[in-house]
């Protein structure tokens, strides 16, 4: 690009607020009229007093402003439209940061990390790829007072703190304490002319808070629903103080079962209230309501965490709608997809009858019954096959297994990357692909490059090489000014950063690092690549293994750190408190991204895409998305190490690992690079959701382009969701 009057000098840009997913600023003056008056009305704050938390609430406020014409414009056309919607239902949405800019209050917002991981960071990607693609979609969660806990490194020791992202409020979500809707919990089944009833419960409310999520480019704003809970009034006026009753009902073991019953039963109401209200609901006289259900409506479940939404919607089908049983089945299981992430049996739902029967008794009934139906009656007399494929585990405790409760229940049922796809069928998940094989399919995760393309080539006059740099450089700030470590930019940043757990395997990664060590101590005047050697990631606070590998790395970090004979050859850095704006931090900066998972582990991974995307290379074995990047870039563009799947089913009796060699030859590497981010397109999160909804939802793109509210200035009426409500 030439240089003048169009290249905006780095201040320039500093200076200039621009927002992440909405068009570009169109009238500055506007922006600081609405922005002021935010800083006086809203903060109630002038400019003597006030401190930059209240300049970026002020600013999150203006944002905010912003779009909710084109929200409001969005929903309304949803309700004349009346389009399918698809609904994502996940106990994760790891959203990170809203506001992105270039100035410094970009670092006062709290990441907003209602999730752990991959998981709960693909919800959020996939709500940004929804609303970009023009469908009308929604998704569901729970607003957790607490994030995932913040993660210092003491000593060596992974400490947890509370992450109190609510403290200062939430200037994005708008609350709903208008629709508030009830939940019911333990009670009995009541059975009156055949008629089952569920009586005697204790009902707890559930708010909800909205967020609006952009697409990009198309005017679309769509609504992201967490649910809060509220003690019921009745409750105030007895003897339990509200949050005391609240803290101390979703308190214990079942915590888990009820948050994940509490988000279902929540949204299905809520899914219900707007079939209701539409032309396929009871506003068409000619059709039988409920028939069309499956037409308008599309359920994902993000793996199993919420699978009672299939005995729920039957409850509220046969229970409370009053339809058939076959019927209500079929509208279930059409409405219901299943998405998988994991084959590790120890992350695999199963829930103690026990526990059912106190405090869901009515849904523990039905799903006796699916099982009866849809197992006992297809396979009577193979025993063994009926034993492998119940929905009722009977060795030791009596559980219920919810991935076999959500396949039964699902007309679609997918893994999140090739192998892993076929893993479920031929493994996993065998006996239930032989008896649905068209249930099965394949849905590779992606990532939304809006938040992931970090690395901004050819902008301006400055190249590839020198943007990375710069990026390195930042980096390398940040490290010295947090850890008082000093890298050196001409090192190789070798970083391996997610959760830590040991089929991810940075033990093997430390294991290196001792080798490299010990090479440089054998023969200190050999010449070598100098490596920056990051790790990140935190450890489950049950974890025991997991910790004990922090400590290690950090203890072994302390020692080749502190060698002289080392020099800038090695550092080991540890990354502290590994979340979403880390992520954005650290992916630009990368050159090697470890991904070295055993084989058959990990399902998918999208921290690979995210390096893949920014030119890091990658290191990893032949797992998960990483054989489809490998595909995609060539082989000649990716250190592949390690057995195969097959060869580590043959292991689980001899072997040994042997680590990639990395050619090093800087001219190599950047062509190495470049073969990367250019066949990176297959992992945007965009593929990936087109692919949902031409295959598991049946949904379209809508074809409309919404003209910008100052375009056709909105009439305020009432949203016509919320008239649907009142009715
Ligand atoms: C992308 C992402 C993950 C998932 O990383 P994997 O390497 O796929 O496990 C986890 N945490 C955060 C904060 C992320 O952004």
């Amino acid at each position: 690009m030439s240089s003048g009057a169009y290249v905006q000098s780095d201040v320039e840009k500093r200076k200039q607020i621009s927002i992440r997913g909405i068009a570009p600023v169109e009238n500055v003056s506007n922006i600081k009229k609405t922005f002021n008056r935010h800083l006086h009305y809203t903060l109630v704050k002038d400019r003597n007093v006030a401190t930059p938390r209240d300049y970026y609430y002020a600013l999150a406020h203006t944002v905010r402003d912003h779009l909710t014409g084109r929200w409001i414009r969005t929903q309304q056309h949803y309700y004349e439209k009346d389009p399918k919607r698809v609904y994502y239902l996940s106990l994760e949405f790891y959203m990170g940061r809203t506001l992105s800019n270039t100035m410094e209050l970009e670092e006062i917002e709290d990441d907003a990390g209602l999730g752990n991981g991959g998981l709960g960071r693909l919800a959020a990607c996939f709500l940004d790829s929804m609303a970009t693609l023009g469908l009308a979609a929604y998704g569901y969660g729970i607003r957790y007072d607490y994030g995932i806990f913040a993660q210092k490194i003491e000593n060596g020791w992974q400490v947890e703190e509370p992450d109190e992202w609510l403290r200062y409020g939430n200037p994005w979500e708008k609350a709903r304490p208008e629709y508030v809707l009830p939940i019911n919990f333990f009670g009995r089944v009541e059975e009156k002319d055949g008629k089952k009833k569920w009586v005697d419960t204790m009902v707890v409310f559930a708010m909800p808070y909205d967020s609006p999520i952009p697409g990009y480019g198309n005017n679309t704003v769509n609504t992201m629903r967490l649910w809060s809970a509220k003690a019921p009034n009745s409750f105030n006026l007895r003897f339990f103080n509200n949050g005391e009753y609240i803290n101390a009902f979703f308190e214990g073991k079942e915590l888990r079962l009820k948050q994940e019953y509490f988000l279902v039963a929540a949204t299905l109401q809520d899914i219900i209230r707007r079939f209701k209200s539409s032309r396929f609901g009871s506003r068409d006289p000619v059709r039988t309501s409920f028939e069309a259900f499956p037409e308008k409506v599309a359920i994902q479940l993000n793996d199993t965490h919420p699978a009672m939404a299939i005995p729920e919607l039957l409850r509220i089908l046969v229970d409370i709608e009053g339809i058939p049983w076959e019927r209500a089945w079929a509208i279930t299981v059409k409405s219901c997809a299943y998405t998988n992430h994991t084959v590790l049996p120890e992350a695999l739902e199963r829930w103690p009858t026990s526990l059912l029967e106190t405090l869901l008794p009515r849904h523990l009934q039905i799903m006796y019954y699916i099982n009866h139906l849809f197992l006992e009656k297809k396979f009577p007399g193979d025993e063994a096959r009926l034993r492998r494929m119940s929905i009722v585990e009977e060795y030791g405790e009596k559980k219920i297994n919810m991935a076999h409760l959500a396949i039964v229940g699902s007309h679609a049922i997918n893994g999140v990357a090739a192998i892993h796809s076929e893993i479920i069928k031929s493994n996993t998940f065998k006996d239930f692909y032989e008896m649905f094989p068209d249930r099965f399919q394949n849905k590779t995760n992606g990532i939304t490059p809006r938040r992931w393309l970090l690395l901004r080539l050819g902008d301006g006059p400055v190249p590839a090489e020198g943007a990375e740099a710069e990026n390195k450089m930042k980096l390398a700030e940040y490290i010295k000014t947090t850890y008082n470590i000093e890298v050196n930019l001409s090192s190789i940043f070798d970083i391996h950063v997610k959760r830590i757990h040991e089929y991810k395997r940075q033990l093997l990664n430390c294991m290196h690092i001792i080798h490299m060590y010990n090479e440089i101590k054998k023969d200190p005047n050999k010449a070598v690549v100098p490596r920056t050697i990051m790790i990140g990631g935190k450890a489950a606070p049950g974890y025991h293994m997991a910790k004990l590998i922090i400590k290690l790395i950090t203890q072994v970090g302390s020692v080749v750190n502190n060698d002289p004979i080392v020099g800038d050859k090695l550092k080991i850095v540890y990354l502290e408190n590994y979340r979403v704006s880390l992520a954005e931090k650290i992916m630009p900066a990368a050159d090697l991204s470890e991904q070295i998972s055993t084989a058959g582990t990990e399902a998918s991974g999208t921290g690979n895409m995210k390096f893949m995307l920014n030119g890091a290379l990658t290191i990893g074995t032949l797992d998960g998305a990483n054989v489809e990047m490998r595909e995609e870039m060539g082989d000649k563009n990716i250190f592949i190490f390690g057995m195969t799947v097959d060869e580590v089913e043959d292991l689980k009796k001899k072997g040994i690992i042997m680590r990639a060699m990395l050619r090093f030859n800087p001219l190599l590497w950047s062509k190495m690079c470049l073969h990367n981010i250019a066949s990176s397109g297959k992992f945007s999160s965009d593929r990936t959701i087109s692919e949902y909804a031409r295959d598991i939802w049946g949904t379209e793109p809508t074809e409309f382009k919404l003209p910008a509210p100052h375009e056709s200035p909105l009439e305020y009426n009432d949203s016509p969701d919320a008239a649907a409500a009142k009715k």
